[in-house]
């Protein structure tokens, strides 16, 4: 069954917004989209081709990414950062009022801050911390029901790092199969070291993938994001879009960081953040106020301490900010921790009183 009936009905056959350029128009005299004729890098002090509105879906770029992601340029929707794909799904799927979205907790924030923004019920699955934030599948799709159009697994998650794949995302994606769809959110999988879920795409069409130039690009301030999904979702998302999501400088942007020695230096980066990683861990783990440091697949760890508010606030003395996840249900004293450069790494730890390299 085509996910697109599973989509809110009214969007189905929903016109975008008409422009000359989204028809594929274009043309060496452009007077169709009421730019200003001057490029003002002709002044001297703009990238080229400012004046002009960038492409909808700029193709050399869309065509890099989904051969690094290994899907078809068609089922690739470039937006806004994944945070932007996030919201567009939530809309496209959820009737406000009526339909509702499945995820477990604690998981990344903005699925509850959307899903409320569209008017649709979030529904959690409770993760425990002692066991590790291990998934139960079929306690998550007990909470599915007629009206769930989205479950979302973020893996590697934030902020617990834990890591769901392989198998267990396949089975989810079959027993929702027809029903809701299954957003795989892997903001942080180049950290993982483990395949994309987006091998799925083929089998399951009740699959969609995240993936951003975010973490491991080093690009959030680029906003670049990625949905992989079947063509029909990617055409429908593009249609509920903002006409122009990508400001040239990002496509730029992104565009310089998929060239090959761009991607050779990434890689050698996420080399040394995982190396990073598992020294701060350990190096974490034998400091004294320090309890629990749980195993992570992302660029940051999560870690109970005996007291986090004391900790959070040394460590803002030494001029460290982490992030404070004490408040949240199930996370009492715990701090998520970005791994840094080696050298801000050391200093986080000395300023928590644990041994330097
Ligand atoms: N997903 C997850 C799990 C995240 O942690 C984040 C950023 N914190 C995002 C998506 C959004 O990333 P972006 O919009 O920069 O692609």
């Amino acid at each position: 069954m085509s996910m697109l009936e599973r989509a809110r009905p009214e969007l189905v056959a929903f016109a975008p917004y008409a422009s000359a350029r989204r028809a594929g128009f274009d043309a060496r005299v452009r007077l169709d989209a009421n730019e200003s004729p001057w490029d003002i890098a002709d002044d001297g002090f703009a990238d080229a081709g400012l004046n002009r509105y960038p492409q909808p879906q700029p193709d050399a770029l869309r065509a890099r990414l989904a051969a690094l992601y290994g899907v078809d340029p068609a089922a690739l929707w470039l937006g806004r950062g994944s945070d932007e794909a996030i919201d567009l799904l939530l809309r496209a799927f959820c009737r406000a009022g009526r339909d509702n979205v499945v995820a477990f907790a604690p998981t990344f924030g903005m699925y509850r801050v959307g899903a409320a923004l569209q008017g649709a019920a979030f529904r959690t699955l409770a993760l425990s911390a002692d066991d590790g934030f291990a998934l139960d599948a079929d306690r998550l799709l007990a909470l599915a029901d007629d009206d769930t159009k989205l479950v979302i697994v973020c893996s590697p998650n934030n902020p617990s790092g834990t890591l769901y794949h392989g198998d267990a995302l396949e089975r989810l994606a079959r027993a929702l199969d027809g029903r809701a769809l299954l957003l795989v959110d892997e903001a942080y999988v180049e950290f993982a070291g483990v395949a994309s879920a987006s091998a799925l795409l083929a089998r399951q069409p009740n699959v969609a993938v995240l993936r951003t130039l975010s973490k491991a690009h080093a690009l959030a301030g680029a906003r670049v994001g990625a949905l992989l999904a079947q063509p029909e979702i990617i055409d429908l998302v593009g249609r509920i879009a903002a006409p122009y999501p990508l400001p040239i400088g990002s496509v730029h942007a992104a565009s310089a960081a998929l060239e090959p020695a761009a991607l050779a230096r990434t890689h050698a980066r996420i080399a040394t953040l995982v190396a990073e990683r598992e020294r701060v861990a350990a190096a974490l783990a034998g400091i004294d106020g320090v309890r629990t440091v749980w195993p992570s697949a992302g660029n940051f760890v999560l870690a109970r301490f005996t007291d986090a508010r004391a900790a959070f606030a040394r460590l803002l003395g030494a001029g460290i900010l982490v992030r404070d996840f004490s408040t949240q249900p199930g996370l009492a004293n715990c701090l998520r921790i970005t791994i840094g450069r080696p050298d801000e790494n050391d200093a986080l730890l000395a300023a928590l009183g644990g041994a330097r390299r």
